[in-house]
């Protein structure tokens, strides 16, 4: 980590932070869950390395990888891999060149809320405050759509059912009986939409 710029290594702190925030929530149990940031390094990007209890990840499990998901020789070591799931971050910082963080997580919730509106494709939230939390909603009347796609364990295919859902601007997304996939300009950003998002949840499973 010595090797990363003074502005790198306070996001990757930030992230950090994120991550045992995440992990104190209960939402990224039994070493599930990845988490990313863009580095400044074109073309590089530090990423959760897989299969680390993340009650006890350290900034050390942070990994550097290229934008083609491989390892970069300054954070190879025997064992050290990044997650499956690795594609599609680098999918996703492909497609929006301003995002510098990509967060997911395993919320109980989100994972049972996916499950129950996979077959409408969507999660629409409307007239929750909470709803400003997402980047450019002004206003609680707007109407808040997630999109659900099918599990798969081929990333591309979650990626290719993904495609017709990216004209709708949408702030993240759900893989049905799995997580929730959000991303943004900052950590502080991305957080903070996983927050919103999980507190939706909450309202959401109160009005079943
Ligand atoms: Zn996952």
């Amino acid at each position: 980590m010595s090797n990363l710029s003074f502005n790198d290594q306070q996001k990757a702190q930030e992230l950090l932070e994120a991550i045992q925030f995440f992990s104190h929530k209960g939402w990224s149990p039994a070493t599930s869950t990845n988490y990313s940031i863009r580095l400044e390094t074109p073309g590089k990007i530090l990423i959760s390395r897989s299969g680390v209890d993340k009650s006890r990840f350290l900034k050390t499990d942070l990994i550097v990888i290229n934008e083609q998901g491989e390892v970069d020789p300054v954070s190879a070591g025997a064992g050290i891999k990044s997650s499956a799931e690795t594609e599609i971050h680098t999918a996703l910082y492909q497609r929006f060149p301003k995002i510098n963080c990509v967060l997911h997580t395993h919320s109980v919730l989100g994972t049972w809320l996916s499950q129950k509106y996979v077959k409408s494709w969507e999660i629409k939230f409307q007239d929750w405050e909470i709803q400003k939390g997402l980047s450019g909603i002004q206003t609680h009347l707007s109407s808040v759509v997630l999109p659900i796609v099918n599990n798969h364990q081929v990333m591309s295919d979650i990626l290719a059912e993904m495609e017709p859902n990216w004209e709708r601007q949408p702030h993240g997304f759900l893989i049905a009986g799995h997580g929730l996939y959000t991303w943004g300009e900052t950590v502080a950003e991305a957080k903070r939409h996983i927050e919103t998002f999980e507190f939706l949840f909450e309202l959401k499973r109160l009005g079943e």
